[in-house]
């Protein structure tokens, strides 16, 4: 909300008309973030810990999901967002995972008051960690806060490195960055470093893994950092 107020602003500078667009947007944007921060509240009083995935569509938030199921040392919930279809909440239910599929019909990103559609059903005594798979979109989902803690954003070889510079609103919200499909990095221009150089470039300091899901390799380092900002979140709560 902040960034895209920002953004916004720049705008209204060079064009006065835009201001009364902008109090609509802004006052969509504040009720979202209330809901939101409701929703967290709901996590926060049930000590579990909610990490919001973004990305493309077909980048392998699913499939990382369906990975992590065997390895993380937590039980948890998954609420799946799509456009159609529940065949993500599917795959992820047939490990034996609790999920919940939003089909947002039109909208291309998850908004709170969505989230909150699925926190009724949510087994919040039987889980101690949260996913929530946003629409596979790297634009305005940056925008709306959905009631996590933490962001993970997810960029495949096959996209191109040059996305992270074209979408700096999302890759600046990014608590981790996640490089997946490593095993085509041979067959494509993607250049690790400078992925690398600038993810750090708009949030500094942030992780970037590399991730082959048909082997495995990164899955361990992304478990790691779950691990540890679990434990961040629960220090928090604590005080
Ligand atoms: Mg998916
Ligand atoms: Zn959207």
């Amino acid at each position: 909300g902040e960034k895209m107020a920002e953004i916004i602003n720049e705008d209204i500078k060079n064009n006065p008309q835009l201001s009364h667009k902008v109090t609509v947007i802004e006052k969509i944007l504040s009720k979202n973030n209330a809901m939101a921060e409701e929703i967290r509240e709901e996590f926060n009083k049930h000590k579990i810990t909610c990490f919001n995935m973004m990305s493309s569509p077909g980048s392998g938030k699913t499939t990382t999901l369906e990975n992590l199921v065997d390895k993380l040392p937590y039980k948890f919930g998954v609420i799946e967002g799509d456009l159609e279809t529940s065949r993500d909440a599917e795959r992820i239910r047939n490990k034996g995972i609790w999920s919940f599929q939003l089909q947002t019909g039109r909208a291309c990103h998850l908004d709170a008051g969505m989230v909150k559609h699925a926190i009724p059903h949510f087994p919040f005594d039987e889980v101690e960690v949260a996913f929530i798979e946003n629409v596979g979109n790297l634009v305005c989902p940056a925008s709306y806060d959905v009631g996590a803690h933490y962001n993970m954003v997810f960029v495949s070889v096959p996209e191109g490195d040059d996305k992270i510079e074209k979408y700096p609103v999302m890759f600046r919200k990014a608590d981790i960055v996640i490089i997946t499909k490593a095993d085509m990095v041979e067959y494509f221009d993607f250049d690790i470093d400078r992925a690398t150089r600038n993810a750090r470039k708009l949030k500094p300091g942030v992780p970037v893994v590399l991730l082959n899901n048909k082997t495995g390799e990164g899955l361990d380092e992304i478990i790691e950092w779950i691990k540890e900002k679990r434990e961040e979140h629960l220090n928090l709560l604590q005080r």
